[in-house]
C-alpha cells in the first residue's frame, strides 16, 4: 500500500490559524526581527516568507537588510540594539552569512531568551541536556510531523542522515528525548543503506537529491525529508519520493512538507519568547 502523505502545509496552516486567533486578543503583539545580510537568493526568499507569515498572524515584524560587504561590528551593534528592544521578542539572523562575518559570534550574541532559531550555544546546551527552552525550528517541525502520524515512537529505531548543528544533531537529540534509539549518519558513514533499512523513522537532512532510495527504506517507515534542492528549476528533497512512497508508511513531500512547518514553528517560538520575556 502506498504511503500516507504527511501534509506539512495543511498542518502548518492549522497552527498559524490558531496563533492568529490567539494574537488577536492580545494587547501586546509578539515581535520578531529578521536580519538579512548579503544577496543570497535563497536567503532572501526565506526571509520574505517569514516576514509575510509574521504579518499574516498579526505579529510585529522588523526587517533589517545589510549589503554583502557588511562588517561584523555593524551587525553586532544591531543585535545589541534588538536585544535591548522591548518590542522585539525574537531575533533571527538568516544564515549563511558572508564569509567576512563570524557566524558563531553573531549567533551567540543573541540573548538566549530571544533566540527563536534555537542556534545559540546556550539553546543547544539546554536541548542537549534534555531541558529545552528554545529548539531549532526545523528540528521542531520534524518532530511535529512525526507526531502527526500518530505512530508510537518510543523504543523504535530512528536514523537521521545529516549531522549539522542546526538540523541533524538537534533532530537526533529530540528523537532521543522521545526514547527512540538513534543512529546518526553523515558523509563518512559506511553502509548507510543497511542502517537506513532498519529505521522505523528515517530523517534525511543532507541536501542531495534522491540520496534516499526505495531500497534504503523499511516497509511502513515514517520518512521525513528535510532536504531542499533545486533540480531543473524544481524544488525537490533528499528522498526519491515517487519510489519511496511505495514502501514507506508515511512520507513528507517537498515542497509542502517540512518547509511550511519550520515557519510555523518559528512563529510558535516567537510567541514563546514573548512569554519568556514576561518572566524575566
Ligand atoms: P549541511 O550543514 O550542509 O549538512 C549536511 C549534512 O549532510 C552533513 O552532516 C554532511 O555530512 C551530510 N552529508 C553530506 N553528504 C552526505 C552523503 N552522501 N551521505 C550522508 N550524509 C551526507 O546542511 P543542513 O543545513 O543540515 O541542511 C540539510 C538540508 O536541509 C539542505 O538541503 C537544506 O537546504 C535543508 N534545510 C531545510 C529546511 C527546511 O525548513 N525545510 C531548513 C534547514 C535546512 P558531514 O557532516 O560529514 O559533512
Amino acid at each position: 500500500m502506498p504511503a500516507k502523505i504527511i501534509d506539512g502545509k495543511k498542518i502548518a496552516d492549522g497552527i498559524l490559524e490558531n496563533l492568529k486567533s490567539k494574537v488577536k486578543s492580545m494587547n501586546e503583539k509578539p515581535g520578531l526581527a529578521l536580519v538579512l545580510v548579503g544577496d543570497n537568493p535563497a536567503s532572501e526568499i526565506y526571509v520574505n516568507f517569514k516576514e509575510k507569515t509574521c504579518k499574516e498572524v498579526g505579529f510585529y515584524c522588523e526587517r533589517h537588510n545589510f549589503g554583502k560587504d557588511a562588517d561584523e561590528m555593524e551587525l553586532l551593534n544591531l543585535v545589541t540594539q534588538l536585544n535591548n528592544s522591548p518590542k522585539i521578542h525574537g531575533i533571527l539572523v538568516q544564515l549563511p552569512l558572508p564569509k567576512q562575518i563570524d557566524e558563531n559570534l553573531i549567533t551567540n550574541s543573541i540573548l538566549p531568551h530571544k533566540d527563536v532559531d534555537g542556534f545559540t550555544a546556550v539553546s543547544l546546551g539546554h536541548l542537549f541536556s534534555g531541558n529545552t527552552i528554545m529548539a531549532p525550528a526545523t528540528a521542531m517541525a520534524v518532530m511535529r510531523l512525526i507526531e502527526s502520524t500518530g505512530t508510537r515512537i518510543e523504543g523504535k529505531n530512528a536514523v537521521v542522515v545529516g549531522r549539522s548543528n542546526i538540523v541533524g544533531k538537534p533532530v537526533a537529540m529530540m528523537l532521543l528525548e522521545k526514547n527512540t534509539t538513534v543512529t546518526i549518519c553523515h558523509s563518512k558513514t559506511e553502509g548507510i543503506a543497511e542502517k537506513a533499512r532498519k529505521a522505523d523513522i528515517l530523517v534525511a537532512a543532507v541536501g542531495k537529491p534522491k540520496l534516499i532510495t526505495k531500497e534504503m527504506v523499511k516497509e511502513g517507515a515514517v520518512v521525513i525529508d528535510v532536504g531542499i534542492n533545486r533540480v531543473n528549476g524544481k524544488i525537490v528533497g533528499d528522498v526519491d519520493f515517487e519510489n519511496v512512497k511505495e514502501v514507506a508508511g508515511f512520507i513528507t513531500p517537498v515542497p509542502k512538507g517540512v518547509g511550511p512547518m519550520t515557519i510555523a514553528m518559528l512563529m510558535e517560538n516567537t510567541l514563546k519568547a514573548m512569554e519568556l520575556a514576561k518572566k524575566i
